[in-house]
């Protein structure tokens, strides 16, 4: 007998489509990926070179918490965005992954709930299943591109076992950058109702159209409810290194965090000593990326628009939009291109976009788009929608 945690998780949609995806490549066709979000540009060398720098017999534990110069690289990384966190307020995860599960475990117990958007980023809801907490939401549209409700509104889903909010900001899978006003709001009912705020910044660096990141990190009214979750996944395009940070000033917190780090003993040395070279990177590495994928994002938007009957939201940060087709169900048909569709040889990977919402009927006509591509990938995948949107409507 296995545990009901266990039987009762779902795998994602992304996930679902995978054996169809596979099965159409053993077939010969070729297959256009825009369903993971897993940037295209390549990983700055200075992390390849600072791991072959590596001249120990011994692969030992690395200190549980956290390399004291990779510590040490993070704090002066954030002062660059006017963010001070000392050695000791931060620690190195496995991934923002870790980071948001060492989060839930020190704030929740079984049956509290945490608050966050619909849609919000599917894995979360995995995140809460295997801690037993329930996934609390308050409804945002891609009719108003995403934008929150009144404070009156989201202080509805609030209740007596509310323990955080749980922000992404930018978000997965919309791309939607928080307003200050957003920010600020958030930070007043997390002090009204003596909430934690669990900060997803992982995307902090892609924002577009000149427009000003918020992070609740600037906000020092909240500094001692705030957790700040970090990752290079993203930012460097170094998701297999699975590094990221917790940023926690609040020292009752710290105390437990550091628990369930030395818990599981220690994150990667290797990957460690590379994320150190990373995070110490010239910020015109980001910039020139950033610049980069808002040509990206504009190339996309305009491309999508111009197809009959869809329609999107506008992205102003991360990497993902949302498309709201004309099917009914946007699983049969990601299926269906992968199974019974193709131009020129070529067919499409798509993340239907239900499993980023909490009630299964919503996003049912919708998918996430990822453009974290190259240009002409995303000019082609978009062909390929819109080939296989026409002969799908014409069944
Ligand atoms: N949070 C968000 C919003 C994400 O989009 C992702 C990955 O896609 C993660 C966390 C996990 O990041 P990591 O690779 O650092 O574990």
């Amino acid at each position: 007998m296995l545990s009901n945690r266990i039987n009762t998780l779902e795998f994602s949609a992304i996930r679902k489509l995978l054996p169809i995806a596979n099965e159409a490549i053993r077939k010969g066709k070729n297959i256009l990926r825009m369903n993971a979000g897993v940037p295209d540009t390549d990983t700055p060398n200075v992390f390849f070179e600072a791991i072959s720098k590596f001249d120990e017999n011994r692969l030992a534990y690395a200190p549980s918490n956290g390399l004291p110069e990779l510590k040490n690289a993070i704090s002066n990384h954030f002062k660059t965005y006017n963010l001070n966190y000392s050695e000791d307020e931060i620690f190195v995860t496995v991934g923002a992954t870790e980071a948001i599960n060492f989060s839930l475990l020190c704030l929740t117990d079984i049956g509290d709930s945490i608050l966050t958007t619909n849609p919000y980023y599917s894995n979360y809801e995995t995140f809460f299943n295997l801690a037993e907490i329930n996934l609390d939401v308050f409804q945002t549209s891609i009719e108003n591109n995403y934008d929150f409700p009144s404070k009156e509104e989201i202080e509805k889903s609030i209740h007596s076992k509310t323990k955080a909010l749980l922000m992404c900001n930018p978000s997965n899978p919309t791309g939607k950058v928080m307003t200050k006003k957003e920010v600020e709001m958030i930070c007043e009912i997390a002090i009204k109702h003596n909430l934690y705020i669990i900060a997803d910044e992982i995307y902090r660096d892609f924002v577009y159209d000149n427009k000003e990141f918020i992070s609740f990190g600037n906000y020092l009214e909240v500094a001692d409810r705030l957790i700040i979750v970090d990752s290079v996944s993203k930012r460097y395009s170094a998701c297999g290194a699975r590094m990221g940070a917790v940023l926690v000033k609040n020292k009752e917190l710290r105390e437990k965090i550091e628990k369930l780090c030395s818990a599981r003993i220690s994150a990667p040395l290797l990957e460690q000593l590379g994320t150190v070279a990373l995070y110490k990177t010239d910020k015109s590495y980001i910039e020139s990326v950033t610049k980069e994928y808002e040509q990206r994002r504009d190339l996309a938007f305009n491309l999508v628009s111009k197809i009959p009957g869809v329609s999107s939201n506008y992205p102003q940060g991360a990497f993902y939009m949302i498309l709201k087709l004309p099917v009914d169900d946007t699983e049969k048909f990601a299926t269906w291109l992968l199974s019974d569709f193709e131009y020129e040889g070529e067919t499409i990977l798509l993340t239907p976009a239900g499993g980023f919402y909490k009630d299964d009927k919503q996003g049912k006509d919708e998918i996430r788009l990822v453009f974290a591509l190259s240009q002409e990938k995303i000019e082609r995948g978009i062909q390929l929608l819109e080939k296989g949107l026409e002969a799908y409507l014409r069944l």
